[in-house]
């Protein structure tokens, strides 16, 4: 018992000396701000959110405004952040929360948990950091930390890993100053237990870190067991006609989901038959430098192909029956949310513009 207590007084202490206390979402704290930074947070460093989070506010101040928001404009706030489930299922829960709890963010766990997009962690993260409620957290930061300190063994994708930091992250976290300590973990573990270089003569928990005290920090967490990722291929059409480019907006399911995207095909013979059933003459098209895009779960090799229908001898015309869309502008953008491949072909397609 004395141990627990003094673990979480360290971590504290460290916190009223070290931690992040001034950061945007921690400035008049409320469930609304502290949950659209901790989606953000996931998988993004805390230094690239904060113009993406204070723009967020700007335009979305409220839950109530972000329910009525189009898709499209919360995707385009998103463009460059990645991993756009993050903002479908958060204008999603907006619109849950406008409907069923009259627009103000539930404060019972066992609503937020229900909302989309929102896990165990990330709703004991809203209710302890903004509302003070005593929930244990969890994410990949506080992973790391208490896998290290307990020199626990084992992928924590692994469910009983997981049970075991769980069970951890419960017993450790103390009875007051809960928001303290959540904060001050993740700030630990994000500034000091880092992933490859840890810091450890700065930290509050040394004495007593196995992993430390065993020279294994980088042994934990347990990394996941390598599978080799497929490789998929696509072909990209980049038609551009008068400074416009035609975008096509993807379905909801699957790869950048409600995301604006090039026509696309799965085969470079597929791209030339479309082409040339237009009377496009192939001569005039080029190629773009091709690049891979990696997903959780496979490798995307990516080609594109430069299609300018200025030149006469193309036929294709705006919009074009199959691939009626977007002529997206190169120099007045609409505000859309783009796929991080099609950001990048566009760079190239402005540069080449000259
Ligand atoms: S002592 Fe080192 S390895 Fe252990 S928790 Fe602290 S920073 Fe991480």
């Amino acid at each position: 018992m004395k141990k627990i207590k003094t673990f979480s007084h360290r971590i504290t202490t460290w916190y009223d000396l070290f931690g992040r206390k001034t950061l945007p979402w921690q400035l008049n704290k409320t469930p609304y701000k502290v949950w659209v930074s901790e989606i953000m947070l996931q998988q993004t460093q805390v230094a690239t959110v904060i113009p993406y989070f204070e723009k967020f506010m700007t335009s979305f101040p409220n839950v109530v405004a972000l329910a009525n928001a189009k898709q499209d404009e919360v995707l385009h706030h998103w463009t460059g952040l990645g991993y756009y489930a993050r903002a479908r299922n958060l204008h999603k829960a907006a619109q849950l929360i406008r409907d069923r709890f009259n627009g103000k963010f539930p404060v019972q766990f066992s609503d937020v948990i229900e909302l989309p997009g929102i896990g165990r962690s990330t709703a004991g993260a809203i209710l302890s950091l903004s509302l003070g409620k005593h929930f244990a957290i969890l994410d990949g930061n506080v992973k790391r930390v208490l896998a290290r300190h307990g020199a626990i063994e084992g992928w924590p994708g692994k469910k009983t890993v997981e049970n075991r930091l769980w069970a951890l992250a419960e017993n450790l976290s103390p009875e007051d100053d809960i928001q303290k300590y959540n904060q001050a973990m993740m700030d630990i573990g994000a500034t000091i237990c880092t992933r490859s270089k840890p810091r450890c003569e700065d930290c509050p928990v040394n004495q007593d870190c196995k992993a430390q005290l065993q020279g294994r920090q980088t042994e934990f967490p347990g990394k996941k067991p390598k599978v080799e990722k497929p490789v998929r291929t696509t072909f990209f059409a980049v038609i551009v006609s008068n400074g416009k480019v035609l975008l096509k907006q993807r379905p909801q399911q699957g790869i950048w989901g409600g995301l604006w995207c090039f026509p696309e095909f799965s085969t470079n013979t597929e791209l030339d038959e479309y082409l040339l059933s237009r009377n496009i003459d192939l001569s005039t098209v080029s190629e773009l430098s091709g690049f891979r895009h990696t997903f959780s779960h496979f490798h995307l090799d990516i080609s594109a192909t430069l299609i300018n229908l200025s030149n006469k001898t193309n036929q294709l015309t705006e919009p074009d029956c199959e691939y009626s869309g977007l002529w997206y502008s190169l120099d007045n953008p609409e505000k859309v949310g783009l796929a991080a491949a099609t950001e990048k072909v566009l760079a190239e397609v402005k540069i080449s513009r000259g």
